[in-house]
Parts: C-alpha cells; structure tokens; sequence
C-alpha cells in the first residue's frame, strides 16, 4: 500500500494520536509535529515526532519541505473553555496567530490542503432544542470559540493561495481506542466523561456538576458526545475529499443524541458496576453553553461519515483505558 506523509499539527494530543493511529492503519504516514506542551511523545506510535511549535513558521516550513505532504491536519491548540475566559491571551496566540502560521508554512512550502479543527463553540447560546446545523448562528460566548470561529474564517481567506480546506466542528470528543494503545490523558483532566470515569474507579473523590439551573430537562448541560475513533475517520474522509479534487467547506461531527451531565453519571455508574461515588452539585462554570447537539446530515452527506459508536462503547472504552496498567504507569513515571 502507498504510504503518504500526513502532518499531523498536534499529533501528540488526545483526538491526534486517535487519527494517527487510524491514518496508519489505512496506508497513510502520520508525521507528527507537536510542541509536548500538552500533548506526549508516548501517543506518537505510528510514525515520527518532529518537536516545534507551530508559531515557529520557519521550522514548519522546513518540515512541509522535507515530508511534502498530501495535507496538514491541525489539530493543535488551547481547548479549555474555563482556561480561555481565564486566559484569552494565550488562546489568541496558540490558535488564531499559530493557525495563520501554519498557513504562511503551507503558502511557502506548496502545500494545498488543510483539515482544522473546530468545535461546536462556534455557535454561541441556541436558543432552542434542536440540533445545530452548520448555518445555526455563529455568536461564540467564550474566547475558545472566538478563536477557533477566526482561524476557520482566516483558513477560508486563503482558497486565494489555493489553499483547500475542510473545518471539522468537533461536538464532545470521548472514548478511547478500544485496544488501548491511546487514549484520553489531558493534565489537568477538565472533561466531565474521563472525570466521572475516573471518580468511579476511586481515582478522585468526587465529581461536581456545574449548574443543576440550565433551561434543559433536568438542569444540567446537554452535549453530543462521539467517539473520537470516529471523528479520527472524519479526519480521513476530509483529506481524501480535498486530495479527490473536492471543495472548501465546513461540518459539523456529532452523533446527534444529547445527554444531561446527569444522565452521564448515571450511566458511567452503572456501566461501572454501580460503584457508589460522591457527586456535588456546584455553581455554573463560566463559558458554557446550555446544549449543544450536532447535525450531522452535512458530514453524511458530504464526507459519508456517519458516527458508529454510542454512548455505551464511549464510556465503555474510556473505563477501560482509564483502568489500564498503562493509563496507571504513564502517570506514575513522570
Ligand atoms: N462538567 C461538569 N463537571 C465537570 C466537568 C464538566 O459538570 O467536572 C460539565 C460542563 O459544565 C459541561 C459538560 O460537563 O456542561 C461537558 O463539559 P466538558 O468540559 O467535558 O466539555 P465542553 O462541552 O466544555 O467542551
């Protein structure tokens, strides 16, 4: 089989090294670069780490010429939305000034085709409860989302260097490769399935929902959580859809079910085997929106994606990472 060089822009990183494992396994080579800010040499098992940064344009644009890649995925920045109301400054670097660097690399080094990552916070407070098509209103309430709504808007300005694109709206990223080569490990843990699972394992005390007041059925937020395995797929997809000579568009990935972050609870306690563990009810955390459900017709449509695992393979695979003698000794050898 062909193997063509892929960069991998943070490939070190959760939803990263899930794609790289699934562009390995489809013929392709995964080069990775990452700063190791967040993300660990450990998780680049599929082919080489080249450590920068991506604000360093000219180290990226020596890399794009020595792989000559048939794409760029980027998926690195600053995802915390309680870290970016904190902290604007570094997200606005990190991922609209890093984002606009790797497009001068790519200008310079002839390469002609990005798949970025986006997310769900583009679309701000919907005042409904329906699932959010991509033409739903883009009024991001916390920075993270300003950010990453300006690099894909900064990303499009570029068609004029022919530069093609596909911008992935990422809904809640979760699970982990079932057979445990990778998997979730952000430092410090902020996303509420690895927390509950790992508070169901006895490896934190409690767990705190943040708001019970939210206008949804039971008062707390709603998500779409998919599996990362299949949004690594979507990534795939997206590339070959660019390669094939397809055009510049933007998609949601979501699976189109909503859970509450009480229902999340309820089933990471029972898929646990009932384990009892203590649950706070705490105030809102800044940034959050009240529900956020994909759909996901435009990726079906285009991409021929369709998500295949559900709620019960998501927090299924995540115990089982998260149990794992690996997830135990990555931590304990640092
Ligand atoms: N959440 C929570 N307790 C936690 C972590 C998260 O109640 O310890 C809530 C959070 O307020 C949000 C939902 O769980 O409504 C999903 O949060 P997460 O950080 O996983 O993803 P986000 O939707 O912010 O990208």
């Amino acid at each position: 089989m062909d193997k063509d060089n892929i960069i991998v822009l943070g490939g070190a990183g959760y939803i990263g090294s899930h794609t790289c494992l699934r562009l390995s396994e489809e013929g392709y080579t995964p080069i990775v670069v990452d700063n190791l800010s967040r993300g660990y040499a450990e998780a680049v098992q599929w082919g080489p780490l080249e450590k920068a940064d991506i604000l360093d344009t000219l180290s990226l644009t020596e890399i794009f010429k020595k792989y000559k890649p048939l794409a760029v995925i980027h998926f690195a920045a600053l995802i915390e939305v309680g870290e970016s109301v904190k902290d604007p400054t570094s997200f606005w670097k990190n991922n609209v000034v890093g984002a606009l660097s790797v497009l001068e690399a790519m200008k310079v080094a002839g390469v002609k085709n990005i798949v970025f990552s986006s997310t769900a916070a583009v679309y701000g407070q919907p005042d409904t409860e329906e699932p959010l098509g991509e033409d739903s209103s883009l009024d991001p309430i916390n920075p993270y989302g300003q950010t990453k709504l300006a690099a894909e808007r900064m990303i499009r300005d570029h068609e004029s260097f022919g530069i093609k694109s596909v911008c992935l709206r990422y809904f809640n990223a979760c699970g982990a490769d079932p057979e445990g080569r990778v998997g979730e490990m952000h430092n410090p843990e902020t996303h509420l399935i690895p927390l509950v699972v790992q508070t169901a394992l006895g490896l934190r005390q409690q767990i705190s929902i943040f708001g019970t007041d939210y206008p949804t059925a039971d008062g707390t937020c709603v998500r779409d959580y998919v599996h990362v395995l299949d949004l690594a797929d979507a990534h795939i997809k997206a590339v070959e859809h660019l390669t094939g000579g397809g055009e510049t568009f933007v998609c949601n990935l979501g699976t189109g079910s909503g859970y509450s972050v009480r229902e999340i609870i309820n089933a990471v306690k029972e898929m646990s085997g009932n384990r009892d563990f203590e649950v706070l009810e705490t105030d809102r955390r800044s940034g959050d929106q009240a529900f956020l459900v994909a759909d996901n017709k435009h990726a079906q449509k285009i991409l021929g994606w369709q998500p295949t695992s559900g709620l019960e393979e998501n927090i299924r695979t995540a115990l089982k990472f998260h149990s794992s003698d690996k997830y135990r000794n990555f931590w304990k050898n640092r």
